[in-house]
Formats: C-alpha cells, sequence, structure tokens
C-alpha cells in the first residue's frame, strides 16, 4: 500500500454494511471521531467505526471523506458496542441506531453556555410560583427545599429530603443488594404504595455516593414530569431528559453526562442512548408498561432488554420495579436469570380498594342507567364529592364520539386514507381519524344523503360534557392525548393539589401518580380494554387496572375502584378479586407457545398496492417456511387495522422456540428477508420486530 489510510463508518441508515473512505492526507482520525461524507451523492454525518482499516474491496473506488465534523462531541467506543448489540438483537441496522441515539440537530456549544443560566433563573422563578400557589404545607416545604438547593448548589445537600426506609423496606433493599452481588438483575415487586420510589432513591444515594452515575428511567414523559420533584427533593441536579425537551436541553444533558461526574438522568426510554459513562445504576420504574417498547422506527427495542445490555457493558446494576411485574419478567425470575425481591406491605397501611364491578348491560335494563354512567357510579361520585375526596375516571378513547354514522342512510364516516371510522372532536367540531392524523371539518350532516349524523359512544371528551352537566358544581378536568403538552403538568399538578375534583382521562390517568386526596377510581366501559385481539391482552388490561386500582386510597384511608362494563363474566375480574395469578397466566402462555417461552419475530410488509402486498407476503411466509421448524410461521395475515395512510399492511408472525439455535435463526431470517427485498426490489416494504409488544 501507498501509505494512503482508509476508514469504515457507520452513516445514519438502514444500510447491513459500514462503507470504506479514504483519508485525506495529514488528518488523524480515531473510532467514535464523526466526519461528513458523502453517500450516494448525498451528505451526512458519519462516525468512525474502525480505523486505520485495509479494506476488502477496490481501493480505486473508496472516495475521500469530505471533513472532520468540528463541534461534535466523539462518541465512546463502549457506545458503538452498545449499538452493535442492539442492532444485532433487534435485527437492524447499526446505523439506525446511530440515528435513534443521535437525531441530527446542530446547536452551537456557545449557546448552551447562556441558556444554562436563563435555564436556572427560569427554574427558581417557576419554583417560587409554584410555591405561592401550593395548598399544602408538605409541599410547600419541598419546594422550598428545591429552591435553597437551587440558590446554593455548593452547599450539602438539604437534609430530611429523602426519609428513613421502614424496616420491610430496609429488607427489601438488603435483598437487592443480594442480587446484585451475584450480578442478577433484580425485580422489586412492591405493592403500589409500599414505597418503591423511597427504595429508588435510597439506591441511588448509595450508587452517587461512590461516585457513579444514576439512570432512571419511567414509561412517559408526564410521570417524569411528576417524578421530578420528587427526586428533585433528593437529587437538585437531576436532569430530566425525553423526547419533549428542547434540543438544546438534550445537547446539555448529554455534555453532562459526558463528563463522566456522578449525575442523576430521569428520563424515558431514549435517554439509555445518552453517552453514558461510568453509570452505576439503572432503574427502570413500572418495568411491566408497554410504552417501553419503540414500535417505529428502527430499532424496535424495548427499554427494559436494552436497559439490561447497557447495565452489563457499563457494569452498571440493573433494577426493575413494578406492583404487575411483566411475565417476562417474573419468568426470568423464576428460572433464576433474574433476582426478585417482594415488598407487599404499603407504607401507609390499608387494603387495595375493593372492587365493585357494574353491569350496563343489566343497568340499563332496569333504567339504571344516565347516558354513559350508572347510577351507582353516579351515587359514588356523589358521596365521595361530598366528603371532600377526589374521583378519576378512566376511558379509554379520546375523542367526543369513536364514530359518527348517518340516521338515514347508515353510512359511517370513514378515513379516506385508513381502514378506520373517524372520531369526532368537539371545540372546534371536526372528524379526526387517530392513526394518519387526517382531519376534516364537521357540520353534522351525511355527505352522501345530506340527512344529520349522529355520534356513536362517548369518547372523554363526551363523557366531561355529560359529567358537567350532573355535578355542574364540581371541578372537571380532562387529561388525554388531546391536552396539549405545555397543559399536561398543569393538569396533574391541579390535580396532585386537590384543586380539581373529578380527573377524566385515558391509559395516562392510570400510570404511577401520586394522589393522596384520591378515593374513587372507575372504569367506564371496560370492554374497549378487553376486546384486544392479542395473547398478551389479559395481561395488559389486569396490569392496567391493578395500577390504577392502585391509585385510590393511598394514604390509609379506604378507596374504591369501580368497572362498568357489559361483560361482569370476563375471567379478567375474577382475576382481579383473587390473589396473584401471574403463575396460571404463565402456565397459559407455556401451554399454547407463547412469550416467554418463546421469542416473536413480527415482520411488517406495508405497500400501497394491495395486489402485490398480499402476493409479496405469501411469498415471504413460503421462504421463511422452509427456514424454520414446522408450525414457527404463522399468516401472513392481516391485522385489525389493515390500511393506514394509504398502505395496505400484511404480518407473518415468526414463533422462534428459545434454543441454543435462537440467535442463529434470528441472523438467519435477516439475511433471508434481506436476501428477499434484493431480489424482489422490494426494499423499504418489509420491516422486523423482536418481541414485538
Ligand atoms: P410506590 O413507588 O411503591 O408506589 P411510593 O414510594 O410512592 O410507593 O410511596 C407511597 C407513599 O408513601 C408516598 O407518598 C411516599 O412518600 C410514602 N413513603 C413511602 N416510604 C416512606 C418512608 N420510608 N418514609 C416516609 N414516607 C414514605
Ligand atoms: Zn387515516
Amino acid at each position: 500500500m501507498d501509505g494512503k489510510k482508509f476508514i469504515q463508518v457507520i452513516l445514519p441508515l438502514p444500510l447491513a454494511w459500514e462503507p470504506y473512505y479514504a483519508v485525506p492526507e495529514g488528518m488523524d482520525l480515531a473510532v467514535g471521531d464523526r466526519v461528513k461524507v458523502h453517500f450516494a451523492r448525498k451528505p451526512y454525518s458519519a462516525v468512525v467505526s474502525r480505523c486505520p482499516v485495509e479494506p476488502q474491496t477496490l481501493i480505486d473506488k473508496i472516495l475521500p471523506l469530505d471533513a472532520p465534523e468540528a463541534g461534535l462531541p466523539a462518541i465512546a467506543e463502549s457506545e458503538i458496542a452498545f449499538w452493535r448489540q442492539l442492532a444485532h438483537y433487534y435485527l437492524c441496522s447499526v446505523g439506525e441506531v446511530y440515528k435513534a441515539a443521535y437525531p441530527s440537530m446542530k446547536i452551537q456549544s456557545e449557546e448552551t453556555q447562556v441558556r444554562k443560566k436563563a435555564r436556572l433563573e427560569e427554574r427558581i422563578a417557576r419554583l417560587k410560583e409554584k410555591m405561592e400557589k401550593a395548598r399544602r404545607e408538605e409541599t410547600r416545604l419541598r419546594y422550598q427545599a428545591e429552591l435553597d438547593a437551587l440558590a446554593h448548589p455548593e452547599k450539602a445537600r438539604p437534609e430530611g429530603l429523602s426519609h428513613a426506609l421502614s424496616p420491610a423496606q430496609k429488607k427489601a433493599l438488603e435483598g437487592i443488594h443480594d442480587g446484585f452481588r451475584q450480578g442478577k438483575t433484580v425485580l422489586l415487586d412492591g405493592v403500589t404504595g409500599s414505597g418503591k420510589t423511597e427504595i429508588y432513591l435510597a439506591l441511588a444515594r448509595e450508587v452517587m455516593d461512590r461516585g457513579r452515575s444514576v439512570l432512571y428511567l419511567v414509561p412517559e414523559i408526564a410521570l417524569s414530569r411528576q417524578l421530578e420533584q420528587r427526586v428533585g427533593a433528593a437529587f437538585p441536579e437531576v436532569m430530566v431528559y425525553h423526547s419533549g425537551e428542547s434540543p438544546v436541553r438534550r445537547r446539555e444533558v448529554a455534555d453532562e453526562v459526558r463528563r463522566a461526574a456522578p449525575s442523576i438522568v430521569l428520563g424515558t426510554r431514549s435517554a439509555l442512548f445518552l453517552p453514558h459513562r461510568n453509570l452505576g445504576l439503572i432503574i427502570v420504574d413500572e418495568e411491566h408498561d408497554s410504552s417501553y417498547k419503540q414500535d417505529s422506527p428502527a430499532p424496535r427495542y424495548h427499554a427494559r432488554e436494552t436497559a439490561i445490555m447497557l447495565g452489563i457493558l457499563q457494569g452498571a446494576s440493573v433494577l426493575l420495579g413494578s406492583a404487575t411485574p411483566s411475565l417476562e419478567s417474573l419468568y426470568n425470575a423464576e428460572i433464576g436469570r433474574f433476582a426478585k425481591v417482594d415488598l407487599k406491605e404499603r407504607y401507609y397501611s390499608g387494603n387495595e380498594a375493593p372492587l365493585m364491578v357494574i353491569d350496563t348491560v343489566a343497568e340499563r335494563r332496569k333504567n339504571g342507567m344516565a347516558g354513559s354512567f350508572s347510577l351507582k357510579l353516579l351515587a359514588e361520585i356523589r358521596r365521595t364529592l361530598d366528603e371532600g375526596g377526589q374521583t378519576i375516571l378512566l376511558r379509554a378513547r379520546r375523542s367526543y364520539a369513536p364514530s359518527v354514522q348517518c340516521s338515514a342512510c347508515g353510512h359511517i364516516r370513514k378515513c379516506p386514507h385508513c381502514n378506520v371510522s373517524l372520531s369526532l372532536h368537539r371545540n372546534p367540531d371536526r372528524l379526526v381519524c387517530h392513526y394518519c392524523g387526517h382531519t376534516e371539518p364537521y357540520d353534522g350532516l351525511c355527505p352522501d344523503c345530506g340527512e344529520p349524523l349522529v355520534p356513536l359512544g362517548a369518547g372523554t371528551q363526551r363523557i366531561e360534557e355529560e359529567l358537567a352537566a350532573i355535578f355542574p358544581e364540581a371541578r372537571i378536568a380532562r387529561l388525554d392525548s388531546d391536552t396539549p403538552d405545555k397543559e399536561e403538568a398543569g393538569v396533574i399538578r391541579a390535580f396532585a393539589e386537590g384543586e380539581t375534583d373529578i380527573l377524566i382521562g385515558t391509559q395516562m390517568v392510570t400510570k404511577g401518580f401520586d394522589f393522596s386526596g384520591l378515593s374513587l377510581v372507575a372504569v367506564l366501559q371496560a370492554d374497549s380494554i378487553l376486546s384486544q385481539q392479542d395473547f398478551r391482552a389479559d395481561e395488559r388490561a389486569i396490569q392496567l387496572f391493578e395500577q390504577f386500582r392502585g391509585r385510590s386510597g393511598r394514604r390509609g384511608k379506604p378507596g374504591l375502584f369501580i368497572i362498568q362494563t357489559r361483560e361482569p363474566s370476563h375471567h379478567v375480574f375474577a382475576r382481579l378479586e383473587g390473589t396473584d395469578d401471574s403463575a396460571q397466566l404463565l402456565e397459559e402462555r407455556r401451554q399454547f407457545g407463547y412469550p416467554p417461552y418463546t421469542r416473536i419475530v413480527q415482520l411488517m410488509l406495508r405497500d400501497p398496492n394491495e395486489k402485490r402486498v398480499n402476493y409479496m407476503a405469501m411469498e415471504l411466509s413460503r421462504t421463511l417456511s422452509s427456514l424454520l421448524p414446522e408450525g414457527c410461521v404463522i399468516g401472513p395475515y392481516a391485522p385489525a387495522v389493515d390500511r393506514i395512510a394509504e398502505q395496505y399492511i400484511r404480518h407473518i408472525r415468526l414463533m422462534l422456540p428459545r434454543d441454543r439455535q435462537l440467535t442463529s435463526r434470528k441472523d438467519a431470517i435477516a439475511q433471508s428477508v434481506a436476501a428477499f427485498e434484493k431480489e424482489r426490489k422490494y426494499n423499504g416494504h418489509i420491516a422486523l420486530d423482536v418481541d414485538p409488544a
């Protein structure tokens, strides 16, 4: 060789390989450096993945790279190793992981310095404002402590902000240490209100005192907002990180984490991709929550599995916590891969809220219904209001009405781009597609025959309206994904502070919020939660209901949990009455060959051409059948919503035995799909999902 140097790079693209570039004379590069390159005539910001490297291709064809990326921090080799592992597990390209980890956002470094100061001032102003509004003495003190800490970061940490653990909590903490000492991931199975959060904070304190960093994951942004206060009281330096934060802020957090001084980050799954150094502990709170799984785009990763991979690479302990652990984690505990620690005692004694199941069909027959509400539920809401308590109502559908139908011709309005009905939203009136976002104005008349349209069913918005008419004096609020991001935190805070009597919302309201004044929780039309066609449907429904039930009666006051349903004999309700039945759910999974006893790789084909997608799905299914043991390939089949945004959708499900050949089979599937795409010129239509949610 004539002394010319070459490198390989990772591009933010779904490429199965890493292209070569020639290094211009005099340029000094190392693995992890960011460089500007052209690929297929387009400019990209790439990461040097091998350097120097001897090309396995014709040297004459290799292009020189354009320039180093000035101002972009280098990526650690441990990060690249993490990406590779993730790409291998989830059958995607390293480039796709790179793209998820470093979404392109160019920010000047100087800008972040100025912003940092402005942010601090802003935070102080916000806290002062909150403190004035706070009603409870307890809350006010917490804000004051936070303020003191922000104003005097150099002072020792304010005392008394983390609680002393109860004996039961101490015992759990010891159990967790035991598990960590054995090098195991620990599953903390603790009922709601048992003080799991207190244990997380105690552990985080220990880890940070030893000079290492903590990553505290929560499934959703709204939860991170509520926990920010609580974690902030113990760790004023906590940094919140999620996709809702501004690019400048995210860059600041990344810079801080990269410094490798002990830090604590509270974030959603994307925080796994921060440039972690020296991580000592990863907490995955509410580990069962399906929001931890990224559906799209690739990498379609689950934060729980990914945290475990990251933990191994960083030498960090991993703690999974839940009141309703996933069957996957229970299985891992059963086979000894995880250590399991139980905490079945609430901190403020008191039993979980008793359950009342109301049969809406029977009630309607007896004139016991008023709109969406049974009179029995209304009586309980009335009683709760009279006693000064608070109520949360769950309805799993946002909108005013899930669909509208013509009163004359029976026509149901559908989305022009998807195979679903349009939902009616009020204020302003419009029809909205919940799949592609298509919106059209609503004048209440059928476009075919001009007769009036009738809203069918009731979503959160209509329920709010009904409730306001029944309880005009009550302070009512709604929380669903129609709530503007900016207002979300305000709605939650107002409820937490007792400024709202009744909160209506979608699944968002069931999450780990700690509302001390909450006494009644109720589910309306539970059937929409039960009717999903999926082997995880029961597990999910039970988790959701238990999670929701755990919100009420948290300070030793007895609560009440009401479910309105058309199908009161559904076995899920029997399970809510009974004791822990996860063993039985696991046994069913085993019998039917579902995860965790198998691994699913799901293939999703999308194509605007229906005939072609049917043909390709058949062909692909045949190809895969020849590769895998008998009975592993299911489908192709059309999913419940089989057309979205002009794309026809078909699925093929592969159920792989969890044996020694699993990894090689997964690799073979990925290769076979890639070859199929290439042969048939069908690139970009097939997506793979490992462990689909
Ligand atoms: P979980 O996370 O398991 O739902 P939390 O940590 O939110 O439970 O605890 C429930 C309530 O009990 C919270 O209000 C919390 O502040 C309180 N609590 C739990 N443990 C303690 C403790 N050791 N000292 C004081 N308060 C505690
Ligand atoms: Zn649509």
